[in-house]
């Protein structure tokens, strides 16, 4: 028997509000969403984090969240939507089963994107020099 919280949701044994199923993915209904139509798509199978997902599955999942994203504009009213996903308990992942948020924005709410820093030029350099090695 599985330990994880969204497992326990796909086999049925937690309810959930469910929005989207096929072979491979799984949406539901974030329990304390940013906004009304919050919704979570998962991998049908435990996967931790985006780094152990595989491709195809990952790509599926980004293919439903799309379809997510233009129906709570085109159904629910939203005027936008954030997209995301968080990796690694330094990333604010809770729950370690692979999700991916859809939050769909109405105007005024309590979320919170992020503020960047400035960056020297030589520094982005050497960084993107880095991961340019990296994803050859
Ligand atoms: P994260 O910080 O990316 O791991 O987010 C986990 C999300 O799962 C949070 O937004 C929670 O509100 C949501 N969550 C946790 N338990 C449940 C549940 N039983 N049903 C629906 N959403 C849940
Ligand atoms: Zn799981």
């Amino acid at each position: 028997m599985s330990t994880c919280i969204f497992c326990k949701i796909i086999e049925g044994e937690i309810p959930c509000s469910k929005v989207y199923e096929d072979v491979d993915v799984f949406a539901f209904l974030d329990i304390k969403p940013v906004n009304p139509g919050h919704v979570l798509v998962i991998p049908k199978k435990h996967y931790e984090s985006i780094h152990d997902t595989p491709n195809d599955i990952f790509a599926k999942m980004s293919v439903v969240a799309k379809k997510i994203a233009t129906s709570v504009q085109d159904n629910l009213g939203a005027k936008g939507v954030n997209i995301g996903m968080n990796n690694g308990k330094t990333a604010g992942q809770v729950v370690f089963h692979a999700h991916i948020h859809v939050m769909p924005r109405y105007g005024k709410d309590s979320f919170q994107l992020w503020i960047g820093e400035e960056s020297k030029t030589d520094e982005r350099t050497k960084i993107a020099k880095a991961l340019q090695k990296a994803l050859k």
